[in-house]
């Protein structure tokens, strides 16, 4: 997203924060995270002293986070080695200079989404099954995003805004499936969540909720009782799709969070992004698929990244990402293998490779 359109997202979402504290005040809990996230870093700078970076990587961060900025938990950041460039979970949020590279078929909208937009925030590609764009901000910002130039600012900011997406979904008894996404849906509070929880359950020919969010990863606090609460007090069967790509993500308060989740019921997914130079090889993404069934998530997708201008160099090659899936099938158990998949544009589905 360039710089513009992404202070639609998490800036704008960020400013607000002190009133949803003030009113949830009586819940510890539902106060922590909105904490966490007011605490997130969001200066290049800062990254790199926290995590004592050679000063070379300074330059670049800054100008690269002009671009699409940075933002990092500190819970995710708890996670990383002190002194290490190639971490695996740095190198998903460090401002590179390889983001300026314009590369041929790296384009903005990769996807080209405009396309299956019946009502602004609804995106519907696939039978029965319709995405509300709940917000377009996020917790973190990863570099190698299919959304960092997505126009964030023309989706819904007020609830009266949903109303055109509620009256198409209702219209069509064919949908069985809301998905929650963005950005990321559960960067909406609690109270927000639940109007908009209720109002779906009131369609009858709707079934499932399912939320597709990185939240219980990289701000684990957010799986708050009264989150779970909200999940379960709807008569929609509710499913979260997390987003993990390194098994050294899925430890300390992101496992907690997942048990917590898990144990609650609900049924858990993970989708990865095959991302080169950080889980591109069988032993992290085997060591990955265990960590995750070991808490009860289930891997979904390894999805082929999408090219989006400014995110080539994380790209793999198609036929490394299905030696990977090959030997995690010597190795695994099938139902912690994923699907590889890649999405094309006008395909029914996510294309398996
Ligand atoms: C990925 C996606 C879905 C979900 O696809 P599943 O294969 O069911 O996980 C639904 N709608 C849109 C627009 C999507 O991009
Ligand atoms: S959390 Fe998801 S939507 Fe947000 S920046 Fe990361 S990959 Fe993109």
């Amino acid at each position: 997203m360039p710089d513009g359109r992404n202070n639609d997202g998490p800036v704008a979402e960020s400013g607000q924060f002190s009133a949803p504290v003030a009113i949830q005040s009586r819940s510890g809990a539902a106060d922590e995270w909105h904490r966490s996230l007011a605490a997130a870093i969001r200066n290049p700078d800062e990254l790199i002293d926290e995590l004592e970076l050679p000063d070379r990587f300074r330059q670049p961060a800054r100008r690269a986070a002009d671009l699409f900025p940075l933002m990092v938990p500190r819970s995710f950041l708890s996670r990383m080695q002190r002194g290490n460039p190639d971490d695996p979970l740095l190198k998903q949020v460090l401002p590179l200079d390889a983001e300026f590279d314009v590369v041929p078929g790296f384009v903005p909208d990769a996807l080209d989404e405009d396309r299956f937009r019946p009502a602004p925030g609804l995106l519907q590609k696939y039978a029965g099954r319709a995405l509300l764009i709940a917000t377009g901000a996020c917790a973190v910002h990863c570099r190698y995003c299919f959304r960092r130039h997505y126009p964030y600012g023309n989706e819904p900011r007020r609830l009266s805004d949903w109303e055109p997406a509620l009256e198409v979904i209702s219209a069509d008894r064919s949908l069985h499936e809301i998905l929650l996404s963005g950005g990321d849906p559960l960067m909406l509070t609690d109270q927000r969540l639940r109007v908009l929880i209720e109002r779906l359950g009131k369609i009858t020919h709707l079934r499932r909720l399912r939320i597709h969010t990185r939240l219980p990863i990289v701000l684990p606090d957010r799986v708050s009782d009264s989150f779970l609460e909200l999940l379960h007090s709807t008569r929609l069967t509710p499913i979260v799709v997390v987003h993990a790509n390194h098994p050294g993500e899925v430890v300390a308060d992101c496992a907690d969070a997942l048990r917590r989740l898990v144990r609650s019921g609900v049924t858990v997914l993970n989708q990865a992004v095959l991302l080169r130079g950080i889980n591109d090889d069988a032993d992290t993404q085997a060591e990955l698929c265990e960590r995750l069934v070991d808490l009860g998530v289930i891997p979904y997708y390894l999805h082929q990244l999408d090219r989006v201008a400014g995110t080539a160099h994380f790209e793999v090659p198609e036929e490394k990402g299905r030696a990977i899936i090959a030997e995690l099938r010597q190795r695994l158990p099938g139902y912690a293998v994923p699907q590889f998949v890649r999405e094309v544009p006008g395909e029914e589905f996510k294309v398996p490779l």
